[in-house]
């Protein structure tokens, strides 16, 4: 293997956020800085609902989905 193409092989840059890998270390960083925060992670178990913070999720099932919250509803 040609030595530039071993060095662009192992010059992967990994986020350890959301496992995303970026050839240039620059993009890792703009991925880090302004991406990856950013993406919805959280999903509700009830609908289609995301949010980029657990609580944001919770508050949404607490409001819209009170019904399916509620334990008399399993029995
Ligand atoms: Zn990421
Ligand atoms: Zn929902």
């Amino acid at each position: 293997m040609p030595f530039f193409l071993l060095g662009y092989y192992f010059m992967q840059h990994t986020c350890e956020e959301c496992g995303k890998q970026y050839k240039h270390a620059k993009n890792l960083d703009r991925h880090k800085r302004f991406e990856c925060k950013r993406e919805k992670k959280f999903h509700c178990l009830y609908c289609d609902y995301a949010g980029y913070q657990k609580i944001h999720v919770n508050v949404h099932i607490s409001r819209r989905h009170k019904d399916m919250m509620d334990p008399n509803i399993f029995i």
